[in-house]
């Protein structure tokens, strides 16, 4: 239930049980006493007037101290409250005081509210002489009051053993009685009652305050979550409305202007019905989580936001029936979502829930104090506040926790996709790893290609090229022993004839398999320069006296092969050496590649000539 319509909604409520309470003990008690003496002592403190006195209701309104004097129609007050409700006719109290403290006495008759209409004090002495003459009420301006003050207060000033009987009129412009509770109390106990009353209030609109600000402040600053904006402008129109309708407005902002007390209950009650039901829609996520109460729930807002409207119908009892119904449809409306959705299993709505829960009871003890079932005590007294406060402090604690909530689920839904995007760039890490991996062996397996020869897979005649040039180089550099031999197999054209061309590429794998076995030394190279002719490239570690040795050791490696060859002068395979040795200790020009070629071919064109199946050797 939104907290305005509790009240109001309860205070009809209330007026309808007590003018029904009133009728049947109007017609058990017409014998009461004419008056009810209340006799004040030095200890007196508070006294219940309505609860101590009679009390007369001039449904007309017309009568006058005289008539309602003599009138039989006084009652005895079933509580301590002058019933309120709808009447057009005027409510009396009336009550015999008497000092019997011993001492001239001071007290304050003070109403508890802040809003009947127009409230008329007349003390009168036992011969029936008006003494003393006061009016306040709320659509007086506050300078007719004598005395200025949050709820409606009098001054009663007594002579030793000095009597009056008090009588209290209560008129209402628009037939809204609120039903007044008039306690007379001795001056210190009313500035006791009122520092505890300012305390109180102080308190709570202090946290009403803190938590306006509080939840505007993270509206702002998260960028306008709607939940939230509806939760302020609750806490905005309830605060207004508590503020007003527990006297603080008119006491403090309008004093002069009695009218404006009606104008801003009335919008209250129906803006805060409206937020209220906003609030609960995107709290409770009505649309989605509720989809057939959702059109039910906007159509109560409309009618509430409608409502707004209703003063404009004239006076202040319809709009105030207007905007009671309006939130009496609204709260029925939203408790039906909540509950609905508490059966879902819905945390809001089990804290929206108990937020109400907190207010219901706070204020049914108000109520029960107000009929006269509960004692007064704290509690029944500030119910209201104390209910209300807890509310709302209970829907921040709900709307922190969605917040939470909400903000968990981001962050868990960002931890997701951080972790599908790691293990996304691990995967796509590995691949290119994987790939790379596989390139770079194509590459070196490119990179062998290019420089290898396809039949005999010794080098071929362009890795020759830039190979010896670098080694020629480095020889001019660092010096050394730079050895190199051109051989060429004998007969060979004879072999192909006679054995047929693969058999000849046969021979060629052999001959070079065979030179390359003996190739040990890190830098020794082999390589097909053409044909049936190679090149072999020998480390510059190798001490030049051995080389020719080494260099005969491979013509020997290639006769040993013993592949017959019945072309062949010798009657098996061989071939002939020409080996070019360069030392550094050795004077002349740097040779470049074409030169050493040269030199070589030329030795080995030497080693044919001179019979074949031997090494020619030129030291450079
Ligand atoms: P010499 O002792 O003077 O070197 O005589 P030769 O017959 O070996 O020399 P020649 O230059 O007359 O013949 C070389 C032959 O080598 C000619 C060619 O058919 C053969 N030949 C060249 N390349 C290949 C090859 O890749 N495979 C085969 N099976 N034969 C080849
Ligand atoms: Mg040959
Ligand atoms: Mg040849």
């Amino acid at each position: 239930m939104t907290p305005p319509s509790l009240e109001l909604v309860h205070r009809t409520i209330k007026a309808l049980f007590l003018s029904l309470a009133w009728t049947t003990f109007a017609a058990l008690s017409a014998t009461a006493k004419p008056t009810t003496e209340l006799d004040l002592t030095s200890t007196f403190a508070e006294a219940a007037l309505a609860r101590s006195g009679q009390v007369l209701h001039d449904r007309t309104g017309t009568m006058d101290l005289e008539a309602v004097r003599k009138s039989d129609q006084w009652r005895l007050s079933s509580s301590d409250t002058v019933p309120g409700g709808y009447s057009h006719g005027v409510w009396w109290m009336r009550v015999r005081v008497t000092n019997r403290s011993g001492a001239p006495l001071q007290a304050i008759l003070d109403l508890n509210s802040p809003l009947q209409d127009y409230v008329q004090l007349l003390q009168v002495d036992p011969g029936g002489h008006v003494v003393d003459q006061d009016e306040a009420g709320d659509h007086l301006p506050m300078s007719r009051w004598k005395m200025a003050g949050r709820t409606l207060k009098f001054l009663v000033a007594l002579e030793n053993d000095e009597g009056r009987d008090l009588y209290l009129r209560l008129a209402s412009e628009d037939g809204l009685h609120v039903g007044v509770r008039p306690a007379l109390r001795s001056l210190a106990e009313q500035s006791q009652h009122d520092q505890v009353d300012t305390l109180v209030h102080a308190l709570y609109f202090g946290m009403l305050l803190a938590l306006l600000l509080y939840n505007f402040v993270l509206f702002l600053s998260t960028r306008g979550d709607r939940a939230l904006a509806y939760y302020v402008l609750h806490l905005l129109a309830f605060g207004t409305w508590a503020w007003t309708f527990r006297g603080y407005g008119f006491r403090y902002f309008w004093p002069e202007s009695p009218g404006v007390n009606q104008h801003v209950l009335l919008a209250c009650i129906s803006l805060s019905a409206v937020a209220q039901a906003l609030f609960a829609m995107h709290y409770l996520r009505v649309r989605r989580a509720a989809p057939r109460l959702y059109p039910v729930l906007v159509a109560v807002i409309a009618a509430n936001a409608l409502a707004l409207l209703s003063p404009l119908l004239g006076g202040y009892a319809v709009p105030f029936f207007v905007a009671c119904f309006g939130v009496l449809a609204g709260t029925v409306v939203t408790y039906l979502c909540a509950g609905y959705l508490v059966r879902k299993g819905s945390r809001p709505a089990l804290i929206f829930f108990v937020s109400y829960a907190a207010l219901a009871l706070g204020v049914t003890m108000y109520l029960l104090r107000l009929l006269g079932v509960l004692t007064p005590n704290f509690m029944t007294e500030y119910g209201f506040e104390v209910g209300s406060a807890l509310q709302m402090l209970i829907l921040a604690l709900g709307l922190a926790d969605q917040m939470n909530t909400l903000r968990e689920q981001k962050l868990e839904a960002e931890r997701q996709a951080a972790a599908a995007q790691t293990a996304l760039v691990n995967r796509l890490d590995a691949l290119v790893k994987e790939r790379t991996h596989e390139l770079e062996q194509l590459n070196a397996k490119l990179g062998e290609l290019s420089i290898k020869d396809e039949l005999t897979g010794a080098y071929n005649k362009r890795h020759f090229t830039e190979v010896i040039r670098t080694e020629l180089a480095r020889h001019g550099r660092q010096g050394g022993v730079l050895s190199f031999c051109m051989f060429d197999v004998d007969f060979f054209k004879a072999y192909n004839d006679r054995y047929g061309h693969p058999a000849g590429d046969e021979v060629l794998r052999k001959v070079a398999a065979t030179v390359s076995a003996r190739l040990r030394r890190r830098d020794d190279r082999l390589f097909r320069l053409g044909g049936e002719e190679f090149g072999v490239l020998l480390s510059v570690d190798r001490p030049a006296n051995t080389v020719a040795q080494y260099v005969d050791g491979l013509r020997q490696a290639i006769e040993d092969l013993a592949v017959i060859h019945e072309g062949s002068r010798f009657g098996k395979l061989t071939a002939s050496f020409g080996l070019v040795i360069l030392d550094s200790t050795s004077q002349g020009e740097p040779l470049d590649p074409d030169a050493l070629y040269t030199l070589a071919d030329r030795r080995l064109y030497e080693a044919k000539r001179n019979g074949r199946n031997r090494v020619e050797v030129q030291l450079a």
